[in-house]
């Protein structure tokens, strides 16, 4: 099963290239789960390893992929100068808690 992403995403008005490959074929990648490359203006998510012991590899997929689409939003946004490790937790909890966010927004009818 062909299970690569291979999609268009507009990132504030930026096309990025949203990919799924497996660390050979994707040398960049290496052991990372995924990666946001701003001046290439792609996203490549890792396949599953054979040896990958995750239970649901579709969620940890998922995770990955918005993790890597903040990261794209906070590049074009001018954010990508900040150090590693604010702009990791920054992304990290964009990410999780976006859809909570979403939803206090649509509640309070502020939503656009
Ligand atoms: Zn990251």
């Amino acid at each position: 099963m062909n299970t690569d992403i291979d999609m268009k995403l507009d990132v504030l008005g930026t096309e990025y290239l949203i990919l799924e490959r497996s660390k050979n074929e994707d040398e960049i990648l290496g052991d990372n789960s995924g990666y946001c490359d701003k001046t290439t203006k792609k996203i490549v998510i890792a396949k599953r390893d054979s040896d990958s012991t995750l239970g649901d590899w579709d969620a940890y997929r998922r995770h990955c992929l918005r993790h890597e689409i903040i990261h794209a939003f906070m590049f074009e946004s001018g954010l990508d100068s900040i150090e590693s490790y604010p702009l990791e937790f920054m992304v990290d909890w964009t990410a999780m808690q976006f859809r909570k966010i979403q939803r206090a927004f649509e509640i309070a009818g502020c939503e656009r």
